[in-house]
């Protein structure tokens, strides 16, 4: 749906009806104040270029082209984080919108539309309207604000779920990391200890940590004390420089620019998405196995479960997420050979279901496929007496 095109009228909508959409004025100079959310500017100091319909910031020296500045609006005058294939729809929208009220760009009533709700642009008073501060801290600013580095608990928890960071030994059921064993040995001078420290290293099994690929894939795994309840942050940053380069790169992360996944580490395990919860892919890069299938999981740490494994994953984050994952598939995945989707959702009544679905589609899709490209499928058959693919592997570390 969202193709280069359409990036690119949407990136040449006059800047001047996104400043109107939010009521976001110019000073006499022609200034704006900064409309990054980070940036608490008091004074204007970004620049608005005509002729190249971006304006840049002074004080942080962020540029902004139109779908920059929709976002970054959004963001911070309505609380609103909106994925990058959305700011394109929606401005394209209110250009439609602009043109329709006879070439007066100035909207000023109706411009609640693409915003899917109100907010205060208007004077007449809504019930639900957003107070238009530069302040507004959504949940996902305040949870990424409040997060903290990586702790051992997050780590305990990881290695509990058979997935290491970094490179580790796996001995009597338990996890080492080879940088803790090692810095042990320059100092230990129990001889006891040594000979237990290089049995581990000698017998126990290695596994190469998964850190360097989470920091290509530009994940990052945090610490969150919330309300009482510890937590861990899977936080998931797609922000490119240029916006161009991730569509046209092997895997256009259509989804967003930014997202977290926050689960309580209080046995409960509640999980919430915060920013825009879509799907996301990790696309293994360290190239120890050459494998070109892609699975399809339920969750993050299942998607971890594979990228222990060397095989490339989308975690759907929420299997609700099924359907934006199919309108991608259907729309935007530019197919490559050899490569196969496989599906390993939960042996459960909702997983199954999504994968019947799932099926469904790839199927549909190969009956009549744009540019006789089909795509290769299929469903993992891991044994049953496994909740999530995670739990497999868990097995398989532990077992
Ligand atoms: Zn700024």
């Amino acid at each position: 749906m969202i193709d280069r095109e359409t990036i690119k009228a949407a990136k040449a909508v006059d800047m001047n009806i996104i400043f109107d959409e939010f009521n976001w004025e110019k000073d006499r100079y022609g200034r704006v104040r900064c409309p990054h959310p980070n940036h608490n500017d008091s004074t204007p100091s970004c620049t608005f270029s005509e002729s190249r319909n971006t304006c840049k910031c002074f004080g942080c020296g962020e540029t902004f082209d139109t779908i920059d500045l929709y976002q970054c609006l959004c963001e911070k005058v309505n609380g609103r984080v909106v994925p990058f294939y959305k700011a394109v729809e929606e401005i394209l929208k209110l250009e439609d919108i602009a043109k329709g009220s006879g070439g007066n760009v100035a909207i000023n009533n109706s411009s609640s539309q693409a915003c899917g709700y109100q907010f205060g642009g208007n004077k007449s008073s809504q019930s639900n309207v957003q107070v238009t501060n530069g302040n507004n801290i959504t949940p996902y600013e305040m949870i990424v604000g409040n997060s903290k580095l990586l702790t051992g608990y997050e780590l305990n928890y990881l290695h509990d779920r058979g997935i290491m960071l970094y490179d580790s030994y796996v001995y009597d059921k338990k996890i080492y990391t080879a940088q803790n064993i090692d810095k042990a040995l320059q100092t230990e001078t129990d001889q006891n200890e040594i000979n237990r420290l290089n049995e581990i290293k000698a017998r126990g099994t290695f596994y190469k940590g998964i850190a360097p690929i989470l920091k290509a894939n530009r994940i990052q795994i945090k610490h969150n004390y919330w309300e009482g309840v510890n937590s861990i942050i899977y936080l998931v940053d797609y922000e490119a420089d240029d916006e161009d380069d991730l569509c046209l790169d092997k895997f256009y992360m259509n989804t967003e620019r930014h997202m977290a996944v926050q689960k309580s580490l209080d046995g409960s395990h509640t999980k919430r998405a915060l920013g825009a919860s879509d799907f996301n892919f990790i696309t293994q890069e360290l190239g120890y196995n050459k494998n070109n299938d892609i699975y399809i999981c339920e969750g993050i740490e299942d998607a971890l479960s594979c990228v222990m494994n060397g095989i490339k994953s989308i975690s759907l984050n929420s299997i609700a997420n099924l359907k934006s994952l199919i309108h991608y598939l259907s729309e935007e995945h530019a197919l490559h050979c050899n490569e196969r989707f496989v599906i390993c959702f939960d042996h459960d009544g909702a997983g199954r279901k999504a994968t019947e679905e799932l099926k469904g589609f790839f199927e549909a899709y190969n009956q009549n496929p744009p540019k006789n490209q089909k795509y290769d499928y299929a469903a993992l058959d891991y044994p049953q007496e496994f909740h999530d693919i995670n739990d497999y592997w868990k097995s398989r570390v532990f077992g």
